[in-house]
């Protein structure tokens, strides 16, 4: 059943809806029905008392004239009797009086005519019988009664009857009961408006406040506090309410501050994520290209050359198809590069790059493996194909380059090897290109295709140069250590890494048999990260084994004239937990002298970098003191030409006292190598050498052979080298 909104009834108002009618009706009926039945009680007993009164009188009535009127009747004297009667209707209520006589006989009578019964029964009896109209109105139950036997000496003579009415009584005492009940419900309802007003005004005031405030509360107005003065439990209600409010409104503008926080933060960090995003993206983009192309020409660099090689050669052999691939390298580079400046052999490279590629298909595939040595891959190509495509280029080379202010022409020399004839692996191919590009050198066409028996010494030596690059892959090369000594200290200061290659076949080669091989090619440039990946990684176990010592590292003059060297040896060092300063660089003399002005400047980057440098193989490379001055070194490190034979030959042993001297002079630590013995361990000490490394200490040695030596045995107890350092052999 349900009701429209404002539908509401009285009864609604009064009691379903409202606490103040609630409460008041309560209060009336409990009321009420206390002061109805208070009434009825003194309505019954007001009726029982007057009832009981008039039958007293009734009483009192009839012994009063069964006393008199034995007289009267045995005198028959009926006036007398009457007379009675007379007196006794001046009673009220009596109803009827009548004195029967033993033998039945009606001798004197009184009947109220005005009494309605008693009319009736008169309407009714057609004569006047006394007697049995006194018969029928004792039938009535609205009247009372008596019968009193009047007796002279024990003789009975007759019978008093009279009739009493009860209804005036009955109708008096109803009357004030009614009246009661109307004063009563008078009352009450007053009563009932005076508990309303009352309770309206001081219980349901603040309730109807509190109500308002929660309703605003609701609405989220919270200003407003509510206002209820009183001391009592609604006061109390109230100023918790109040406290209900502070305490929400606080934690709302809390909640507002920390979510306005948020926000900002939100925005802050959305933002952020778009920059960084942005700035990772343009990084992406730039390590894509790094990743997959030549930083100086823009060309794809050697992983990506050998990953095209990679999809080339399985389409290939999907398809049955050849391809070829011609190996380039620039003539004469090197000394273009020496002399005209390193500045100018890598403006010379971004040209030719140009050029090979306006002159090649789109289907062609063109990169540049490192240094002066560029790859062409061409797809379905077989060697004719490929000699076109080298004289091709051979032409377009021939214009001359500007280069700075200088023009000056330029030729190649291409390696050409087809798959499948010339090798069935990306390896075998390049090799074979390899080896047919330095044939070509001798040749005068300027290029060659890949000829196995064309020469007996050369495809030796230049296989070998294919292996070294298989080896450098296939695990083949070691790092062995040579420990340097503190002649003062007798303490290891340090360990040279020397490159050693175990080739499956051939056995031990020796590094100065294919170091400078490799220099002569691109091969240098992965070899040499190699070492510097395999020393760093080296060195962090024993500097995570608590061995201190520095690590010194060759370099050749490939590393110094590699334009990425720097950033790529400053990237491997930030990636080591181990110190810059943990490592040294070993230059060689004849590499600085090879472009001091260019050296130098490479020689400052490396400082930068807080590593050490030395100079190696020194007194071989005729440098001036004044270069000397100028190079941003921390140790000459003598070579070991002067060193082995001191002991013997007066003139080395003067070099070597004059390098000492002249490095001391300069503030330069000073290094002997090549000590093979304890004479010359004591005439190092005498001419104040710093420090010594020679086969009189260790032989290079393999890690695992050196670790004990570097944990045990850091310094030497007794300072007397020609003893004690012996032991460490
Ligand atoms: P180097 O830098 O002058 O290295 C010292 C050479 O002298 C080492 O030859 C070493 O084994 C040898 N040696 C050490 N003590 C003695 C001694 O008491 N007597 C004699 N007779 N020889 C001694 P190794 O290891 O054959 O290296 C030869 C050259 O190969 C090195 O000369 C260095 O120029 C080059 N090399 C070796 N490893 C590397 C490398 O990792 N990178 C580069 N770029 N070059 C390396
Ligand atoms: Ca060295
Ligand atoms: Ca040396």
């Amino acid at each position: 059943m349900s009701k429209f909104k404002g539908e509401n009834t009285l009864i609604d108002l009064m009691w379903r809806n409202s606490l103040a009618g609630k409460f008041v009706t309560l209060t009336v009926v409990v009321v009420f029905v206390l002061m109805g039945a208070s009434a009825v009680i003194n309505y019954q007993s007001q009726r029982s008392e007057l009832l009981s009164s008039i039958e007293t009188q009734t009483e009192m009535l009839g012994n009063f004239v069964v006393s008199i009127s034995p007289e009267a009747l045995l005198s028959y004297d009926f006036d007398a009797l009457d007379n009675y009667m007379e007196e006794i209707n001046k009673g009220e209520d009596i109803v009827y009086a009548v004195i029967i006589s033993s033998e039945g006989d009606a001798l004197t009578s009184y009947l109220d005519r005005r009494n309605s019964y008693v009319a009736g029964e008169l309407k009714n009896q057609k004569t006047m019988n006394v007697k049995a109209i006194v018969n029928n109105i004792k039938q009535n139950e609205n009247i009372i009664h008596r019968s009193f036997p009047i007796f002279f000496q024990k003789n009975m003579l007759g019978h008093f009857h009279v009739g009493v009415d009860k209804n005036r009584v009955e109708l008096a005492s109803q009357k004030k009961l009614i009246n009661q009940a109307v004063v009563s419900t008078v009352l009450t309802l007053l009563l009932g408006m005076g508990i309303y007003v009352v309770f309206k005004t001081y219980a349901m005031r603040p309730i109807l406040q509190l109500v308002q405030a929660a309703r605003r509360i609701s609405k989220g107005m919270l200003d407003k506090a509510v206002d209820i003065q009183s001391a009592d439990e609604l006061g109390h209600l109230g100023r918790v309410f109040n406290q209900m409010m502070d305490k929400l409104q606080s934690s709302i503008s809390e909640k507002d501050e920390a979510l306005k926080t948020v926000q900002e933060l939100n925005q802050y960090l959305e933002e952020r994520v778009v920059q960084r995003t942005q700035e990772l993206e343009a990084l992406n983009e730039r390590l894509e290209e790094l990743a997959l192309h030549d930083s100086l020409t823009g060309l794809p660099n050697r992983f990506s050359i050998q990953d095209h090689l990679n999809t080339t050669l399985a389409e290939s052999k999907r398809d049955s198809a050849c391809f070829t691939v011609i190996m380039m390298d620039l003539d004469r580079f090197k000394e273009i590069n020496d002399t005209l400046g390193h500045d100018c052999g890598d403006q010379l490279l971004v040209e030719v790059g140009l050029r090979l590629r306006d002159s090649l298909r789109p289907s062609d595939f063109i990169g540049r493996l490192g240094g002066d040595e560029f790859a062409i891959i061409l797809p379905e190509t077989d060697e004719l194909g490929a000699k076109l495509v080298a004289k091709k280029i051979q032409k377009i080379l021939e214009p001359s380059f500007n280069v700075g202010e200088m023009g000056f022409s330029i030729a190649a020399s291409f390696g050409i090897a087809t798959f499948p004839k010339h090798g069935t692996t990306t390896s075998a191919i390049l090799k074979s290109a390899d080896v047919a590009m330095y044939t070509a050198k001798n040749k005068k066409t300027g290029y060659d295709v890949y000829n196995p028996g064309a020469d007996s010494n050369t495809p030796d030596r230049l296989s070998l140069m294919g292996e070294l690059r298989q080896a450098i892959y296939d695990d083949q090369l070691e790092l062995y250590y040579q420990p340097k000594v503190d002649l003062k200290s007798s303490r290891i200061t340090g360990v040279e890494a020397l490159i050693r290659w175990n080739h499956p076949e051939r056995g031990f080669i020796p590094p100065d048999e294919f170091i400078p091989m490799a220099e002569q090619s691109t091969l240098i440039r992965p070899l040499s990260y190699w070492v510097i990946k395999s020393a760093i990684a080296q060195h962090e176990q024993w500097y995570n084994a608590g061995i201190e010592i520095v690590v010194a590292i060759n370099l050749s003059m490939h590393n110094l004239h590699d334009s990425d060297f720097i950033l790529e040896l400053e990237r491997l060092l930030d990636e080591t937990e181990v110190p810059n300063t943990a490592f040294e660089f070993e230059v060689t003399e004849s590499a600085i002298m090879s472009d001091p002005d260019y050296v130098v400047k490479v020689l400052d980057k490396l400082g930068a970098l807080n590593v050490s440098v030395a100079i190696d193989d020194f007194g071989t490379g005729y440098s001036s003191l004044s270069l000397l001055k100028k190079l941003p070194v921390h140790a000459l490190k003598i070579d070991k030409s002067f060193v082995m034979d001191m002991a013997t030959d007066s003139d080395d042993r003067a070099i070597v006292q004059s390098i000492i001297d002249m490095s001391h002079t300069l503030g330069l630590d000073v290094i002997a190598e090549g000590v093979e013995n304890g004479t010359v361990t004591q005439q190092l000490a005498e001419l104040g050498c710093d420090n010594i490394q020679g086969y009189y200490i260790s032989r290079p040695v393999p890690a695992e052979m050196v670790t004990p030596i570097l944990e045990n045995i850091k310094w030497i107890e007794n300072p007397d080298p020609t003893t004690n350092i012996h032991k460490l052999r």
